[in-house]
């Protein structure tokens, strides 16, 4: 299928402001810039970071609102040039470095307003990914939720019936749900996908850092979620060649290509870029991502130590408040042991995957935070999105 999806979207009049010139940073301001990103990434806690149009464009996917953007080229009356076809299109070194970051638990949640489908086929954990404005891959149940990735496009757009139906089995008995299935991708005036949204709100703000890349923040509600976190006392990165409306809230504003910046940044870390060795299909990753933060653990054990010191007489009801709050923590237990626990499984489990996913592995030189459920797009895939009542609507700003 042609990436001139946007040809079947229906037409719109404020589609946002288009054509504004590109800012480079000089090589040397780049790199110094890159510098502080590392130190950020590196002191976050929870790193959210949020992309656009801009990450697909060296996979030969055009932006919107860029010098040769979808909107750009149409306001001319001229057509969008497309180097490949959404099933061809290859993940770009960003998306792979996002994986690694994810992988590497740098990096906590993605948010993506694009809809090629790249950050699911790179193998980024659907867990911690939030879709906003759909895929062009997945298709789902309107009865049950369902959603199934297809290894081909869908076809259809504006939430429509695919033509399909649900496969689920139905615990009594062996009916499946026979539900219609619809496509995932938003027209101009459809509602912003619940689940997605909400997961997205709730990463936004637990983070202590949101990073843009390749977005001008132009679509509302995408747009306002890294304002989120910044409002919540967290930093704000904008990585983008055009200015966006929010630069003036930015800690860190970096002018570059992304996949120069992520380039750089990776090696400025001292991490390595995954090759990517075809489509790959990752449901959960290691550990929760809306665990309570180390932080936040921390604060409450500063506290139980502070009564403990108050209380020092009490010495029986001090034991016994010890024994809860030992239980507690036990319960909840921080991210990162969470993960070592997983990890250790995944390993020993890691015979029964199939060889793609342990090749992409390997090539990741760690212990990957994904558990690779399965590894090939196919359509068994569990994410039910909950009800559709009550959805945000996108629109340009
Ligand atoms: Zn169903």
């Amino acid at each position: 299928m042609s990436v001139n999806y946007a040809a079947g979207l229906s037409p719109y009049a404020n589609k946002g402001v288009c054509g504004i010139p590109e800012v480079f940073d000089s090589p040397e301001e780049l790199q110094r810039k890159v510098g502080e990103l590392a130190q950020l990434i590196h002191d976050a806690q929870y790193l959210v970071v949020h992309t656009g149009a801009g990450i697909s464009t060296s996979a030969g996917i055009p932006d919107f609102r860029g010098p040769k953007g979808v909107w750009t080229m149409e306001e001319r009356g001229e057509a969008p040039r497309f180097d490949t076809t959404f099933e061809e299109a290859r993940p770009s070194l960003t998306h792979m470095a996002l994986l690694q970051l994810q992988a590497a638990g740098r990096l906590q949640y993605l948010v993506s307003q694009n809809v090629d489908g790249l950050h699911v086929r790179s193998g980024f954990p659907r867990d911690r990914l939030s879709e906003l404005h759909g895929n062009m891959f997945v298709e789902e149940c309107g009865k049950c939720g369902k959603q199934y990735v297809r290894e081909k496009v869908i076809g259809v757009m504006g939430l429509k019936p695919t033509g399909r139906y649900c496969e689920v089995t139905r615990s009594r008995g062996l009916r499946a749900c026979r539900g219609k299935l619809m496509s995932t991708i938003l027209d101009w005036e459809d509602s912003l996908p619940d689940r997605d949204l909400n997961r997205a709100d709730e990463a936004s703000r637990r983070a202590d850092l949101a990073i843009a890349l390749g977005t001008s923040l132009q679509i509302k509600p995408s747009s306002d979620l890294p304002l989120i976190t910044k409002r919540r006392g967290g930093k704000l990165v904008l990585i983008n060649l055009q200015p966006t409306k929010y630069d003036k809230h930015a800690d860190l504003r970096i002018h570059g290509y992304v996949d120069e910046v992520m380039g750089q940044l990776m090696k400025c870390m001292g991490m390595e870029i995954p090759e990517w060795a075809g489509p790959t299909l990752c449901e959960t990753s290691l550990g929760d991502p809306f665990a309570p933060p180390l932080g936040k653990l921390k604060t409450e054990e500063e506290e139980e130590e502070k009564k403990t010191k108050k209380k020092g007489s009490q010495v029986k009801k001090e034991q016994k408040d010890g024994v809860a709050a030992a239980v507690k923590r036990e319960q909840e237990v921080p991210p990162s042991l969470t993960s070592v626990k997983k990890q250790t499984a995944a390993v020993t489990d890691s015979s029964s995957q199939p060889i793609k996913t342990q090749a992409a592995r390997n090539e990741a030189g760690s212990v990957n935070g994904a558990e690779h459920k399965s590894a090939y797009l196919s359509e068994n895939t569990d994410q039910p999105s909950g009800p559709k009542k009550a959805r945000t609507q996108t629109r340009a700003t």
